[in-house]
């Protein structure tokens, strides 16, 4: 396909446009296109290469006749609408994780910046000082870091700590136990990570679970006298508590890269002698812009010449017939898989899906990928998507099997899921029961039947009775609407599941009630409501 017209239509780096050439193309480089001529245009490329300038919306996609595919080099494509690309058939992708490496680097910056108080020793130096004693700092040998999250950038920042003689734990629920072997990095409670790290540094996203993360209840978890890096995101950090914390000392010194608001103009935290701030820079770099545009450009090339497709965020190409025959399940699957992701309580080795009745004679892989996506996402990775499902599992030593039989399990259409590890495993299996029907049948081998609605409480208790007349009565006294109420038990192990459906969402302190109910062995939430 070296006939296909590509134009790079922001200013990625030159190196791109020669990149492409040597393999072939003939790109046009136009990083100072007006939006009138790029709408003329368009209808003559078959990719289009951006950074964040260009807006790829609707009004150009539908003049975009011959457009395959749109390649962004970066992360976010807030630029580019994503629905109406996929509507098109054009192939959207990313490159996430271009700048995992400077992100990482600058925690270290930041983690020696702290140990040794870098920036105040040098505005000291600028005022005329000479203060030895003052500065007097800490080693990293032998000192705990404290990893919240250990994804792309906290596994970069792992490697580079324990180069440094540094003991590395991380509290992240959601990587497999052999992904944290292999970093050489022990994993722990979050309480665990609180109290025995020298140091904490955060790399996990910003989301209703995470959002505030360090507060003042966390702090007073924390070994007193930590220092505290955050590169993430600003959200995850109360502000007003790192504040209390620093001016009583439990939290010795911070150093951040993000703020709840940015620009910051919290400058009693920014100005504070005990905290290092930089303008939400860790991922800029010169590399990192380069790496990005040169990413994008070798996948645009695989892309054309064979048909390998690497960090598609939205749909793969499948043969149309193949997409309307499995197309009805890709709901089902991901609705599963989030639910599972939201109500298990393993840390997970392996996912084992497998397909029964008609679903073994389609291409299933597409419902796959939605299951896995469901699933992660339900885990707070929020970068991922259908395409890159498989290699987010693969890259945290995940394994997935896919099996399917053709015979019917009561249903004539059944996907079961199960989370698997070492120790212990559990599963959900759904069915279709036509279109837009999405039932949950079982979990755990006990069946059920539960429409997957938007809102659900999950509940584990032992088989007595009474369970549905709490769950109902506490329910009902805080406004909230049953929509359904599904019990299901395993007599010989005195098990029983109930899955509420309910019409709105219920508030973490209502579920917290829930869990205090004497009958209630285990209840989580778990919200179904994105389409
Ligand atoms: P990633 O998705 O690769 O990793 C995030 C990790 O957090 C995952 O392993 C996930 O399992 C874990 N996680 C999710 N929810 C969790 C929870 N409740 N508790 C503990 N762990 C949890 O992401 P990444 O690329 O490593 O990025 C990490 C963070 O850095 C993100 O917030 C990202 O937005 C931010 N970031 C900042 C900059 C910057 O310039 N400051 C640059 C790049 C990324």
């Amino acid at each position: 396909m070296t006939h296909s017209r590509i134009l790079i239509s922001d200013s990625l780096s030159p190196g791109v446009a020669d990149l492409l050439q040597g393999a072939g193309f003939a790109p046009e480089f136009r990083p100072d296109i007006s939006r009138s001529e790029l709408l003329g245009r368009i209808g003559d490329f078959h990719v289009l290469l951006v950074r964040s300038k260009t807006q790829v919306d609707a009004e150009l996609l539908n003049k975009a006749a011959q457009l395959k595919v749109v390649g962004r080099a970066g992360a976010g494509v807030d630029n580019i609408d994503l629905d109406a690309a996929t509507h098109k058939g054009v192939l959207v992708m990313n490159t996430p994780g271009g700048n995992s490496i400077s992100a990482a680097e600058h925690t270290l910056a930041l983690l020696l910046g702290l140990a040794r108080r870098i920036p105040l020793a040098d505005t000291s130096m600028k005022q005329g000082q000479w203060e030895k004693k003052k500065f007097e700092g800490t080693e990293l040998l032998g000192k705990v870091l404290g990893l919240l999250g250990l994804g792309k950038i906290g596994s970069e920042v792992s490697k580079r700590a324990r180069a440094f003689g540094m003991t590395v734990v991380a509290y992240d629920p959601y990587i497999s136990d052999k992904f944290a072997r292999e970093l050489e990095v022990q994993l722990l409670s979050l309480e665990e990570v609180l109290a025995r790290a020298d140091f904490l540094s955060l790399h996990l996203p910003l989301g209703d679970a995470t959002e505030r993360l360090v507060n003042d209840d966390t702090i007073q978890k924390m070994k007193p006298g930590i220092r505290l890096i955050n590169c993430a995101r600003g959200g995850l950090v109360d502000e007003e508590a790192l504040m209390r914390a620093l001016a009583s000392g439990r939290v010795a010194a911070a150093a951040l890269d993000v703020f709840q608001q940015e620009p910051s103009t919290n400058f009693g935290l920014i100005r504070h002698p005990n905290v290092i701030a930089t303008p939400h820079i860790a991922g800029s770099t010169q590399e990192a812009q380069e790496k990005v545009g040169f990413e994008i450009a070798q996948q645009v090339i695989d892309y054309l010449r064979d048909g390998v497709v690497r960090n598609a965020v939205n749909f793969a190409s499948i043969s149309s017939r193949e997409f309307e025959q499995i197309s009805p399940y890709l709901e089902l699957g991901e609705k599963l898989g989030s639910l599972l992701g939201q109500i298990s309580r393993i840390r997970v080795g392996e996912v084992g899906i497998r397909y029964y009745g008609e679903l073994a004679l389609l291409n299933y892989k597409p419902v796959s990928s939605c299951i896995l996506k469901g699933l992660f996402r339900a885990m707070g990775i929020e970068s991922v998507n259908m395409i890159s499902a498989f290699n987010e599992a693969r890259e945290r030593r995940i394994l997935v099997t896919e099996t399917s039989s053709s015979r019917e399990r009561g249903f004539r259409n059944l996907i079961s899921i199960q989370l698997r590890n070492e120790a212990r495993m559990e599963w959900v299996e759904g069915a279709l029961l036509h279109r837009g029907n999405l039932r949950l049948v079982s979990v755990d081998g006990i069946g059920l039947e539960s429409p997957l609605g938007k809102f659900l409480l999950f509940i584990r208790n032992q088989d007595q009775p009474g369970v549905i007349g709490q769950v109902g009565t506490l329910l009902g006294n805080n406004g909230i609407n049953i929509a359904n109420f599904t019990l299901g038990r395993h007599e010989e192990r005195g098990e029983a599941i109930g899955v509420v459906s309910t019409d709105s969402p219920l508030s973490p302190e209502l579920a917290r009630k829930i869990r205090e109910l004497p009958a209630v062995a285990f209840a989580a939430t778990a919200r179904l409501d994105w389409s």
